[in-house]
Parts: structure tokens; sequence; C-alpha cells
């Protein structure tokens, strides 16, 4: 793998830090556990969609556009980030927002959605599960172009090839960072939503050949549904990216577990996931993705599935900004 030859922008000076979790390992009982910082991250308020975009914007400002398009649910992370790096560009941004839970979009809400506003969103285009995603950015498009403008269509979670690119560069990242401290990792936690995230560090791990299992925790799907989605983007990214080893479908695995009754639909799980990171280890969740990832990766500690020998690696893939539209489901909630 080479990935110097992929055009990018830089949105974060240098590598996220990898940090012990002695506090929460010793309340489990082990694991030893580790957080990969990703919610440290650059652009504004970070996350997992920053590395992502570095290669989908130098893609975008390669074909000459002046207008980002995005597709997101109406607390979306990857909205929100879409946005900053339009800012930071000097690019225009319009959003779709798809309300997955029925009547979910409130224009005066916290979280993410009140920085859509804050970053100066050009237009927001609100649509109910089940539209037509990919017709509703080529509307507005179409609408760009007939003013003589151009727009750059980013697809949700900036989840093709060339967006998960960026977890390719993560997973290297991680396997440098590994050898640099010494610490060798028996397995990665990850957030599985719309899958370049677990796809690019699938993708990075076995271009690398690490031999580092991955378990990716369901945020929405099915397992069965979730591993195709992954595999299949796996193998993209990994074609694109010139990873030679073929990725077999056992390699992907997407625990449903702790998905509860829907997507962003809080869980007691999630809840008490978010208030042990944040109360043990000072560190911030988010109630959509690492929430759940991380009632995941706390139960199957607490199982046994995960060895109290292990040496695990949780990659925090960001989303706290949305911890402010969710304050009434997590405030003063006893931590189990
Ligand atoms: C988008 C997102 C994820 C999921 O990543 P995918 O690449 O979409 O699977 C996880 N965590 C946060 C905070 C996100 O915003």
């Amino acid at each position: 793998m080479n990935l110097a030859q992929f055009a990018r922008r830089r949105y974060t000076p240098g590598a996220t830090a990898i940090e012990p979790m002695p506090h929460l390992t010793k309340a489990l009982g082990g694991a030893e556990l580790f957080i990969k910082r990703d919610d440290q991250l650059g652009l504004t308020g970070g996350g997992n969609k920053t590395r992502k975009l570095e290669f989908l914007v130098a893609d975008a400002l390669a074909q000459g556009a002046d207008t980002l398009i995005t597709v997101g649910a109406v607390q979306s992370n990857h909205c929100r980030l879409t946005l900053a790096a339009a800012v930071r560009e000097g690019l225009k941004c319009r959003l779709v927002l798809e309300q997955r839970v029925p009547d979910s979009y409130d224009p005066s809400a916290s979280g993410n959605n009140f920085l859509f506003d804050l970053l100066g969103v050009e237009a927001v285009t609100v649509v109910n599960l089940g539209a037509d995603l990919q017709g509703a950015m080529e509307q507005v498009a179409a609408d760009l172009a007939a003013e003589g403008r151009k727009g750059y269509i980013i697809p949700g979670g900036g989840s093709n090839a060339l967006g998960a690119l960026g977890y390719v560069a993560c997973a290297e990242e991680i396997l440098a960072q590994s050898f640099a401290s010494g610490v060798a990792f028996d397995r990665i936690v990850v957030a599985s939503g719309s899958a370049g995230t677990h796809a690019g560090i699938v993708a990075g791990l076995v271009g690398n050949s690490a031999n580092i299992p991955v378990t990716g925790i369901n945020v929405r799907r099915p397992r069965a549904e979730q591993e195709g989605n992954v595999h299949k983007l796996a193998l993209a990214v990994a074609d694109l990216a010139g990873v030679v080893p073929a990725i077999a479908p056992e390699t992907i695995e997407c625990r449903d577990e702790w998905v509860g009754p829907g997507y962003s639909l809080p869980t007691p799980e999630m809840i008490e996931a978010v208030r042990m990171f944040a109360s043990l280890e000072g560190v911030l969740l988010d109630p959509v993705y690492t929430g759940k990832a991380a009632a995941g990766l706390i139960a199957l500690v607490r199982s046994g599935e995960i060895a109290r020998e292990e040496r695990v690696l949780f990659v925090h893939t960001g989303g706290s900004p949305a911890l402010y539209a969710y304050q009434p489901v997590l405030a003063g909630a006893a931590a189990a």
C-alpha cells in the first residue's frame, strides 16, 4: 500500500493519541483497555468523518466543485464535519437530512443541529426515512448547476471507497503507534454504521498482514446485512488502496446486540456506558454511536467473550456534540 499517491487535504496535525483506560479496566476486572482518540481529530468537534473528508474534499477540489452536498440523520456528525470542511476550504455546503425516526427534525434542536446553523449551512432539505437520498442530493446538484455552480456529492457517512481510505490510513497509524509503544493489541473494537470506518480499518490491517481481529458493534442494522455492507466496502477500498491479500467474509464481524429499539434510540446499556466513560476516564462518548459501541465492549468484557488477558483498542469515533441534544436522557441517570 502507498497511500501517499492519493490527493489529500490535512485536517489534523499529527496522529491522534492512544491512551490506556486504567480505571475502566479496573472497574471491569480486565481486559486491558485502550482508546484511540479519534474524537480529537481536526475540524469542528472532531470525529471519524474528518479522516474520510481528507480524501473526499481533495477530490471535490480537484473537480472544481464550489459546494459540498451530503446526507445524514438529523443529528449527523458527518453533516457537521462536511460543513466544517467546506468552511475551512471556502466552499458552500448543502445538507439533506433524513428523519430516520419520524418527526425527529427539530430546527431549534441543540447538538449538531445547532452547529449546522452556526457553521453557516447554505440550505437544508428534510426528507423521511425511505426517501431516495441519492436522488435528493442529485436534485440539489441540479439546482446548483442551474445557477452555474458546481456541487460535489459525498455519500452518507463519507462511506465510499475513497472516503474509507481515511481508515486504511488510521489502521497504519495504529500499527505504527503500537510498534513505537510496544503495546501489541489483540483486538480492535469500533462502531459500525455506514461501514467506511470498519471496512477501512479491516482493509488496512489485512494490507499490513497485521492479523488483529476487529469487532464491529452495529448502531442500526442487523448483523448479516451489516456484515455484507462492510465486506463489500472493504473489498472496494482494498482494491483502491492496492491491498493484495483477499479479504475473506469471515474477517468481518458485526455484533447487533446493542442496537436496542433502533438507530439513535437510547438504551440503558448506552446510558451506562456513556456515564462510565465520563466518570471513570473523563472521556465523552455520544448516545448514537460510541455509547452503543462502548456498551458492546463492556458487555463482551463482562461476559468473558473478550478474555481478561486481551489488550483491546476501542476506537473512539467521536460524536460528543450530539450529547447536548440528549441531556434529558443522560443527565442524572444512575450508572448501574
Ligand atoms: C458516523 C459515525 C460512526 C460510524 O462510522 P461509519 O464509518 O459510518 O460506520 C461512528 N461514530 C460516530 C461518532 C459517527 O459519527
